[in-house]
């Protein structure tokens, strides 16, 4: 396959935000950083840094300023801000995010119980959001939460997702993310969710979310590419947990990503060997094994290799 021909999807790395934030203990400001530039160094270009929420409600990110301010400046890598208001929106562009990401859950109670508004007011608010970001020349994003479960409401339509979808399109952001924030979801939810949007939003970009909580996450993003997805989160480690789950593993490993990515001839720019070597670092750090295959079996074939 020529370089030309190669298929390329791009992976966020979330681990310092989604992936820390279900951990149990508070990471250092200095060691967010280091974790931030090694994923850097392995060549992620997309960074989930911090989110902008009320501190008290979330402690391990409540050092958002003080880890965006002590981040490399780089004109090729965005620091993504995840925010669910209007204040954190100030508090992301003030730190000096280069992307703003926000979320609204498709599901009315959980966006209740963690947002404080109902979905409307997400979305209203999202739209505002996206307005002020692009007033000030920062590209804004969402991701539409929940879209295969909810841990209150049971199951979500894929007519529900796709009406959130087509409201949060309104703001024409660059791209709109689906999430399985619980990790229920399976590869058949993924490809009737990504038709269905395709059909309202034949243009617009999408990229998925998945944990790994009953380990259909690889499965879910195999579907999610073979679909048409152009962008994956994932966390290096599969760090990470979930909040209804307390036992289960995190966010889909970013090595583990890759590697099938790269196997199946799709390109991630992503070095596998720094993946595994930073998965080994967080591994040490958090004192505890981490969820990711990749690091116990090895590469395959055994070679340093670049995607
Ligand atoms: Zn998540």
């Amino acid at each position: 396959m020529t370089e030309r021909s190669q298929r390329v999807v791009e992976i966020v790395e979330v681990g310092p935000r989604d992936g820390l934030q279900n951990e149990p203990s508070v990471m250092s400001t200095a060691m967010k950083v280091e974790f931030i530039r090694l994923a850097i160094a392995a060549g992620i270009r997309r960074v989930e840094v911090a989110s902008f929420v009320n501190p008290k409600r979330v402690p391990q990110m409540a050092d958002a300023e003080e880890v965006l301010r002590a981040l490399p400046p780089r004109d090729d890598v965005r620091y993504v801000g995840l925010v669910l208001n209007r204040k954190g929106l100030d508090r992301a562009l003030a730190a000096g995010c280069t992307e703003i990401g926000m979320a609204v859950v498709a599901s009315e109670t959980f966006n209740q119980r963690n947002q404080g508004a109902s979905t409307a007011d997400s979305i209203a608010a999202w739209l505002d959001i996206a307005r002020s970001a692009r007033a000030a020349g920062i590209r804004a994003q969402v991701t539409v939460s929940a879209a295969f479960g909810c841990p209150f409401e049971g199951e979500i339509s894929a007519a529900k997702v796709v009406e959130v979808v087509e409201r949060v399109a309104q703001a024409e952001p660059f791209e709109i993310a689906i999430a399985d924030t619980i990790g229920v979801g399976v590869p058949t939810q993924v490809t009737e969710i990504f038709s269905r949007v395709r059909e309202k939003l034949p243009h617009m970009p999408l990229r998925f979310h998945f944990h790994n909580t009953r380990n259909t996450g690889l499965a879910n993003a195999y579907a999610a590419v073979e679909a048409g997805a152009v962008a994956l989160d994932a966390s290096i480690g599969g760090i990470g947990g979930c909040p209804f789950a307390p036992a289960a593993t995190g966010n889909i490993p970013t090595e583990d990503l890759v590697y099938m990515l790269q196997r199946m001839g799709i390109s991630t720019g992503v070095d596998l060997e720094a993946l595994i070597r930073t998965g080994q670092w967080l591994q040490d750090r958090l004192g505890r094994p981490i969820p990711g295959m990749l690091g116990k079996a090895g590469v395959f074939p055994a070679m340093h290799s670049v995607a």
